[in-house]
């Protein structure tokens, strides 16, 4: 790790669950490979929660693909490294890969439906994973299930072992991935954008069954979202990322009341909490550049209302503005920008 690059604030800990340094990522198109995810650092620890935040394509699930050993077949990894409990996930055989996911590490997605099977019911896809992780018996994995459901907050979960997926609503199939992710007891559960698809009262009570699970299993928590507001609900630091860099990361009070880059400013107002004074919602104009169209010097500076003739010339280097707090902006000390206040 060069000097100029430190790691996220705040990642002060004596073993971190997952330890990433100078992930870099390239994806083959048609114009050779384009680089996706441009020297990322963070750590997380157990119990700890860390929100990565932007836009679609900002990198946030190639991230999390990383460290799950799922990138697409046309993804390469030229720099960089993923260690999952001191062991290293970049370029380590498939075995092992498939020995740390779901056993060490799990991962939810927004939509299950995608990621359960429609033909199985859900106590043998939850007992699937404790059979061939811990090598448990039928009447064992069947008992574990059972347990998994209820944990999760699943009404009757020994009638309901035997449902299918479909006869499960959203949010509680939503319960249902979670059960299979935790049944192995990981260290690390990521969670790509897992409230996104639900109303906001059943995503208000799988927030605070995440907050529940974390405590009692000693989770680290890498949760990806494009809103800010379960952001502040759940995490303890945020990245923000931005065109497949971190251009900010803080602890999440810090991030809210004080941001330091023009890019989380916006994010911040367009909250749809926060309003104008004539009362319209803000939006960040323009949108991010396709990996191939990066803008020279800064890549946020097309849309940002306060670049300069230098943003345009020098590529801000991510760097430490005040301790456990990293921006990606090099006019950050003149600048004054604007947080949520509560
Ligand atoms: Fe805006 Fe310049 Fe800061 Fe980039 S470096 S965010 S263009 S002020």
């Amino acid at each position: 790790m060069t000097a100029s690059e430190p790691t996220l604030a705040g990642a002060d800990r004596r073993s971190p669950v997952l330890s990433i340094e100078n992930l870099t990522v390239e994806l083959a198109g048609e114009h050779g490979h384009v680089r996706v995810l441009d020297d990322v650092n963070f750590e997380i620890g157990a119990r700890e929660t860390l929100g990565l935040v932007g836009e679609s394509g900002s990198g946030k699930t190639i991230t999390a693909l990383s460290v799950m050993g799922l990138l697409p077949k046309s993804a390469r990894i030229p720099s960089g490294s993923i260690e999952m409990e001191g062991e290293q996930i970049v370029g380590c055989p498939l075995s092992d890969l498939q020995r740390l996911r779901g056993s060490r590490m799990a991962m939810v997605f927004q939509e299950p439906m995608t990621s359960l099977n429609p033909a199985f019911t859900v106590g043998d896809q939850i007992g699937e994973t404790v059979r061939r992780h811990r090598g448990a018996s039928r009447r064992a994995a069947r008992a574990r299930a059972v347990e998994m459901l209820d944990l999760v907050g699943i009404p009757n979960a020994a009638r309901r072992v035997r449902s299918y997926p479909h006869e499960f609503s959203g949010g509680m199939r939503q319960r249902v991935m979670m059960a299979i992710a935790l049944a192995c007891e990981p260290a690390l559960l990521i969670a790509d954008e897992p409230t996104t698809a639900l109303d906001v009262t059943i995503q208000a009570q799988l927030l605070d069954l995440l907050r529940d699970l974390q405590d009692q299993l000693d989770l680290a928590l890498l949760f990806i979202t494009h809103d800010l507001g379960v952001v502040a609900d759940i995490c303890d630091r945020v990245m923000v990322m931005y065109a497949g860099q971190v251009i900010e990361g803080a602890d999440a009070e810090t991030l809210f009341e004080h941001p330091e880059h023009p890019y989380t400013e916006g994010l911040l107002r367009a909250m749809p909490h926060i309003e104008t004074r004539s009362g319209e919602l803000f939006s960040i104009p323009g949108s991010p550049p396709a990996p191939l169209d990066r803008p020279p010097g800064c890549a946020f500076n097309p849309r940002c209302g306060y670049a300069e003739p230098t943003c345009t010339a020098d590529a801000p280097p991510l760097r430490s503005i005040e301790p456990n707090h990293t921006t990606r902006c090099l006019l950050a000390e003149k600048l004054r920008l604007q947080g949520v206040q509560e």
